[in-house]
């Protein structure tokens, strides 16, 4: 047996079951795998392999409210097959990792599902990519996890303080580890984050050494052991592999492909070329510290005017951009100062061209 809450049950989902959920033959459970609507659950009893009740795959209107890796579920144990279960209700998120179209309201795709702590995890030997990395940030914010950032292959770095300085001055409070995956050095350190029921998750590129870093945590290699093997409904083996994975020391890490295609998708929304755009069209505007509202010769609003920028990516960057400002902000008293003076400023300015306007 498996105590529930080392599964990651707290009381935020317990609060959500209705005396009915409480009968005995209802259980609750975790998804360790999805596979075309075949999942496999954790639960105290062990591993279950499940599929959808009708009234749930009828009702479910988009795709995010269908169960994901993570996510904790109520089901009913199948009266000829133990192992088997029908997942009758997905209990609310505490925390989302979530794919999404920009503009495209029902395109969400969840990822994992009730994450705590999201590691960004980054290697020493290469150009830290700074865009993707705010995009990651921002990501794991609106999905309420905490992100974690992981600075990997230490080993191949001469002077990694350099290399951390320069990334905490872009990321203010959010905490930065250096680690050698390979060399199994500052893997401690992430101990704090994966005590018993807590649920962390992986995003890089391909390379950063995630598998590295997971096998290292789970003491063996993943690939060898994890895959399962269930029948479909036609007879025939499928194999899925688990996604979810309970660690020695107690925690859960969550390694999913989608997490891995993450980078993929978000080079394919070319949010990261409309960022690059923004930001030189923005040095050809009259004033060095425009604000783009209104100020005269301002590069932006001509390019919002003739359609060469779009509006709806314009409004998305000035989201990200508030994002950070204000996570950045929260623990960071100097930046906070400084960022109200230039608000005054600003506000000061723009007074004056007002003024001067109401003259001409
Ligand atoms: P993934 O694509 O993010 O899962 O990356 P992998 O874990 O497959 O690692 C990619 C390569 O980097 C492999 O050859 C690893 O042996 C290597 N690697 C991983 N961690 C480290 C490290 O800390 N130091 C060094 N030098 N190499 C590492
Ligand atoms: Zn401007």
């Amino acid at each position: 047996m498996t105590p529930i809450t080392s599964l990651g049950w707290t009381s935020f989902f317990e609060d959500q079951l209705s005396p009915a959920e409480r009968q005995s033959d209802l259980i609750r459970a975790r998804v360790a795998a999805e596979h075309k609507h075949r999942y496999m659950l954790l639960a105290e009893s062990g591993e279950l392999s499940a599929k959808l009740a009708g009234k749930l795959r009828h009702q479910a209107i988009d795709r995010a409210e269908l169960p994901a890796v993570g996510d904790w579920v109520v089901a009913r144990l199948r009266p000829d097959d133990p192992s088997a279960a029908l997942i009758q209700r997905v209990l609310t998120r505490k925390t989302r990792f979530s794919r999404k179209q920009c503009g495209q309201r029902h395109a969400e795709q969840i990822v994992a599902a009730n994450v705590d702590t999201l590691f960004l995890i980054s290697s020493l030997n290469q150009e830290l990519n700074v865009r993707r990395l705010e995009r990651y940030l921002t990501t794991a914010w609106e999905g309420g996890a905490v992100p974690v950032i992981l600075l990997n292959k230490a080993d191949l770095h001469l002077n990694p303080t350099t290399e951390i300085t320069r990334i905490r001055a872009l990321t203010g409070s959010v905490p930065i580890h250096v680690l050698s995956a390979k060399d199994e050095i500052g893997i401690d350190a992430l101990n704090t984050y994966l005590t018993a029921g807590q649920t962390s998750a992986m995003i890089g590129s391909s390379g950063v050494g995630k598998s590295t870093l997971i096998n290292r945590l789970l003491g063996h290699e993943r690939q060898a052991v994890m895959q399962i093997r269930e029948d479909d409904d036609m007879g025939r083996h499928t194999t899925t592999s688990r996604e979810l994975f309970m660690l020695p020391g107690g925690g859960l890490v969550i390694d999913t492909p989608g997490m891995r295609e993450f980078q993929l998708w978000d080079a394919d929304s070319g949010l990261s070329l409309a960022f690059e755009q923004i930001e030189s069209t923005a040095r050809s505007c009259g004033f060095r510290n425009c604000t783009h509202q209104g100020e005269p010769r301002c590069a932006i609003a001509a390019e919002l005017e003739s359609g060469r920028l779009d509006r709806r990516r314009y409004e998305n960057y000035l989201k990200l951009q508030r994002e950070l400002e204000h996570q950045a902000t929260k623990a960071d008293p100097v930046a906070t100062r400084r960022q109200r003076d230039q608000r005054r400023k600003r506000g000061r300015r723009q007074r004056k061209m007002m003024k001067n306007r109401t003259k001409w």
